[in-house]
């Protein structure tokens, strides 16, 4: 693509993103678009055109794409967040939970407000970040993720990113992606740590680590053992920025990381690693596809 044919492409995905008859309730509609002139896109995204990594024409493939986020607390929002500000055009926010006091400590958009109304966190979100961005087209989805329903909150979605502290819903996401061909970035916190790992398709899903999920009882969560903000914030700006690169056609190696926020450690290991140390040869799900 040319230099000065970028910003008509551009608006032309814009508009197209506008007339989709199945419209979210983010886009303010044509208002917006009038106002949103060639400058004001270049303004809001002159820090991406001038990464290597992305530039403008990245910066048209994102607005072209669509995110699902299972769960939106600490991790799953501030990947949102993330994803938003950046632009892609698309986003299908996924939770059964209400805000409440105990979130406000690392949840960032919600508010003191919303946990004494105990309002739905995805339509409380979608509020929120369709204030920073009203461009991005955004569907709330009030509802607990199982296998009979992920394939229809999933539509459309071209990447998935985890924000659930669930290890069952993760199963059934991780099952559902590699049989549907979509990526999925597994990240999760808890404690000071962090943890990441991108599902890119056979032969590299979480069964291929750990066969079956472990016992959810065996797992500590943030309600056991306590959380430190920074945990969670660090495995989303690790998750959103995988979901940018598999966005703009970079794959990343798949390698599963940790961080430990208040020591300072990180360790990273490659998927062949992880087979040998924590699964078998086969996996169940990636050989019988
Ligand atoms: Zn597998």
């Amino acid at each position: 693509m040319s230099f000065w044919k970028f910003p008509v492409n551009w608006i032309y995905s814009y508009i197209e993103v506008l007339r989709d008859v199945d419209r979210g309730s983010g886009p303010r509609g044509w208002e917006i678009d009038r106002k949103m002139s060639d400058k004001i896109l270049d303004e809001i995204f002159s820090r991406h055109y001038l990464l290597p990594e992305l530039g403008r024409e990245k910066q048209a493939m994102l607005l072209r794409s669509h995110v699902a986020i299972v769960g939106v607390g600490a991790v799953g929002g501030r990947t949102a967040e993330i994803l938003v500000r950046a632009g892609i055009g698309t986003l299908t926010i996924i939770d059964s939970d209400i805000v409440e006091f105990s979130n406000l400590q690392r949840q960032t958009l919600y508010t003191w407000g919303d946990a004494e109304k105990r309002t739905e966190k995805p339509e409380t979100f979608r509020r929120r970040l369709n204030e920073i961005m009203p461009t991005c087209r955004i569907f709330p989805k009030y509802a607990r993720l199982t296998e009979e329903n992920v394939g229809g909150l999933f539509k459309g979605a071209d990447i998935v990113a985890d924000g659930t502290d669930n290890i069952k819903t993760r199963y059934i996401v991780n099952d559902w992606c590699v049989r549907n061909g979509v990526p999925y970035i597994y990240a999760g916190a808890v404690g000071t740590r962090a943890s990441i790992f991108p599902v890119l398709g056979k032969h590299g899903c979480l069964r291929c680590v750990l066969p079956v999920p472990p016992d959810p009882s065996a797992l500590p969560t943030a309600g056991d053992v306590g959380i430190i903000a920074a945990a969670p914030a660090v495995a989303a700006a690790r998750s959103s920025t995988l979901v940018l690169r598999l966005l703009t056609g970079d794959i990343p190696e798949p390698r599963w990381e940790t961080y430990d926020v208040w020591h300072g450690t990180h360790s990273s290991m490659s998927l062949e690693m992880l087979k040998k140390h924590h699964g078998s040869e086969k996996c169940e799900l990636c050989d019988n596809l």
